[in-house]
């Protein structure tokens, strides 16, 4: 049974170098409940500043690839006329050019080839210092398939929660435990299971601060550090999220970047809000993005003025709310915002 107080919240940016891993490695220090997993398994740094005090490594089957045996091989030339991706010459298969689409092994009149399961890189089952779990990957150089990569973290991060959620509630009836304090939290005449139907805007104070407090007891977060970009391991990343967080800077690709984004999220009904990083850096493109966002219907979270601190946490591979105190401030500001979205 997955615990539903759990809720997904992505971090993206449409390209990489925004400070996406930095702001989503001091939200996920921000939380005791949450699960981390960072989707950017093509060059992974998030465990670096997280510094995991255990890892439990899992090899990642990455799809099939095919080769050539050449004691059978009557060096025919079919399979290299036939395969579309110029992977054969000389009766030998380049491994970095092979899609694993299979076709030589099925056209090879004598048997040949041979299509095998490869291993495409690691995935990595990590517990940090306050002893929530964290994923990360690291796909091996040449190897595509970093949207199923993605999907499998994700999948071992889910199913994480659910080992922790069974050990909690043995009975399974209801996955805030029966004996829970949060139980006493219902809303006057409004039973638990249906509190999350209730709309804010139509609770008298009282009401909504009960709500606020219920919501605010049942939540626990999947921190998902997204890949950058709109390519096949974002699609994977965004998967039942309940939030996206886009972290741009104001410089015209990343208006272009962030407006690509934001029509992705739409195609899946992902509500989602926006960060601009580095924001001082150019006013008039930083009015754009808010215009933007404004035209949009997406709140602005918050804005973060250019500071070095974010070069010098990278450099000493430490989070950055133990660098800078007033970046800390300005995100806890940002989270608690983004929170409110989230439960309301
Ligand atoms: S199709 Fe089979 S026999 Fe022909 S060249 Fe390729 S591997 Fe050799
Ligand atoms: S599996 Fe497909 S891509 Fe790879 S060598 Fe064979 S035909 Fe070419």
């Amino acid at each position: 049974m997955f615990d539903n107080r759990y809720k997904q919240i992505v971090i993206l940016s449409g390209k990489g170098g925004t400070g996406k891993t930095t702001i989503s490695a001091a939200f996920a220090s921000f939380e005791n409940d949450k699960v981390i997993v960072d989707c950017d398994v093509d060059a992974a740094n998030m465990h670096l500043m997280l510094k995991p005090k255990s890892e439990k490594s899992h090899e990642f089957s990455g799809g099939k690839k095919a080769a050539i045996n050449n004691e059978v091989c009557t060096q025919c030339g079919l399979c290299e006329t036939l395969c579309r991706f110029d992977a054969i010459s000389d009766f030998k298969i380049d491994h970095l050019k092979c899609e694993g689409c299979g076709f030589c092994f099925r056209v090879c009149p004598e048997n040949a080839i041979s299509f095998t399961s490869s291993i495409g890189g690691n995935y990595f089952e990590c517990e940090l210092e306050d002893d929530s779990k964290f994923f990360y990957a690291k796909l091996f150089p040449g190897q595509g398939n970093s949207g199923k990569l993605v999907s499998e973290i994700k999948k071992s991060a889910i199913n994480s929660i659910k080992e922790i959620s069974i050990k909690e509630n043995p009975v399974g009836k209801n996955t805030i435990g029966e004996n829970s304090d949060r139980n006493n939290l219902v809303l006057e005449n409004i039973p638990i299971e249906n509190s999350n139907k209730v709309n804010p805007l139509h609770c008298s104070n009282k009401e909504y601060t009960s709500l606020n407090n219920l919501n605010e007891n049942r939540s626990k977060f999947i921190i998902v550090d997204g890949p950058p970009g709109i390519g096949c391991p974002v699609n994977a990343s965004i998967s039942k999220a309940d939030f996206a967080i886009l972290v741009t800077e104001p410089t015209l690709s990343g208006v272009h970047d962030l407006k690509r984004l934001i029509e992705l999220l739409n195609t899946f009904k992902i509500r989602m809000g926006i960060i601009i990083n580095k924001s001082d850096l150019n006013e008039s493109v930083a009015e754009q993005i808010q215009d933007h966002a404004d035209e949009k219907d997406i709140p602005l979270l918050g804005e973060i003025p250019f500071n070095t601190a974010f070069v010098k946490a990278l450099i000493e591979a430490k989070n950055i709310v133990e660098v800078d105190e007033s970046v800390k401030k300005d995100l806890l500001n940002i989270w608690g915002k983004t929170k409110s979205y989230i439960i309301n």
